[in-house]
């Protein structure tokens, strides 16, 4: 039982409101590896770079137990690039420039040893590409989650509603579910999700204001840690689903129960993500820091109360 990854590989350029990065290793497909290493010890990773991907954060993924059979590396070609500028909130940003590059011409090959993968998760990525992964699969998978963005909204709306149908988890921010129903209300726009477009699961994250799950007629809510700095949110996001599909492909158990466990999972992967510029910290942060967070959002959420009945 293994998880198969699919998404950017990229270079990134950010802009907070204090300081600016050089072009940085990014991209979803890269943090939702980084985060769900911490679970699941064979991650089948499938992606496209150029040339100008540095070598060593490949052999950095290779030596935590991310497959790379699947991702094609093109000669003369340059990776997908990525460049956004956060506002003073540090929850919000605009995309400053998006250039496809390698994506264009993807053609992408599930290699046969990774035909263990019963967990899928379609990191953000052309909505073509995701149908393409769904349909080279070779058996049906237990779960699949998938993440998108305004930018596919925008280009390649009809593309992103076929591969909707297919998938059982959407995780999408607060901005893109309003963007996506039209709707204000997240619990309005979360009903229309589940009723019309076809995840049965809804994730909609809301940054520094943590995330709801959404099935049927039940809701979740995780908080994020309050915390005293946030130095770059880029890959927070990604980093939640690394962590969210990780916990459940580690404990095989897809109950909306366990879907909570891998709600505060993510979001505790997500909090180490923003403290430090691209996926620097996640490259570091043990099983035991994990562990004392997680303790952190228990703490953090639990009170006793007596109701009057
Ligand atoms: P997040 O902050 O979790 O939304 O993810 C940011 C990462 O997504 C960056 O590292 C970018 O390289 C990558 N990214 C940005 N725009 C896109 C896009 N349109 N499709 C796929 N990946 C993207």
């Amino acid at each position: 039982m293994s998880l198969l990854v699919v998404g950017t590989m990229a270079f990134d350029a950010i802009e907070t409101p204090f300081g600016k990065s050089d072009k940085i290793v990014g991209g979803a497909a890269t943090y939702i590896a980084w985060s769900a290493s911490n679970f699941v010890k064979k991650i089948n990773q499938v992606a496209v770079v150029g040339e100008d991907f540095p070598q060593a954060e490949l052999d950095a993924l290779k030596a935590r137990g991310v497959q790379l059979d699947g991702v094609e590396i093109r000669k003369g070609e340059k990776s997908f690039f990525w460049s956004g500028r956060y506002h003073m909130d540090m929850n919000t940003r605009d995309t400053l420039d998006t250039q496809l590059n390698v994506l264009l011409n993807f053609d992408p090959v599930i290699p046969a040893s990774y035909e263990d993968s019963d967990f899928v998760m379609l990191g953000n990525l052309m909505p073509s590409l995701q149908m393409q992964i769904l349909d080279r699969l070779p058996k049906a998978p237990k779960l699949v989650v998938m993440d998108t963005m305004n930018f596919w909204m925008e280009t390649a709306m009809d593309d992103l509603l076929k591969v909707m149908k297919r998938v059982d988890v959407l995780t999408i921010n607060d901005s893109e579910a309003r963007q996506l129903t039209n709707e204000y209300s997240l619990v309005k726009a979360a009903k229309k999700i589940l009723s019309d477009f076809g995840p049965k699961y809804l994730v909609i994250k809301k940054g520094e204001h943590g995330a709801l799950l959404f099935h049927g007629d039940h809701v979740f809510f995780a908080p994020a840690l309050p915390l005293e700095e946030v130095f770059d949110p880029t890959g927070a996001g990604d980093t939640f689903a690394g962590g969210f599909i990780g916990h459940l492909a580690a404990t095989k158990d897809i109950s909306f129960e366990n879907m909570k466990r891998g709600i505060i999972y993510g979001s505790a992967l997500a909090s180490f993500c923003v403290e430090k510029f691209g996926a620097e910290r996640l490259r570091e942060v043990t099983q035991a820091e994990i562990e004392a967070r997680v303790k952190l959002f228990v703490d953090l959420v639990q009170f006793d109360i007596q109701l009057v009945d």
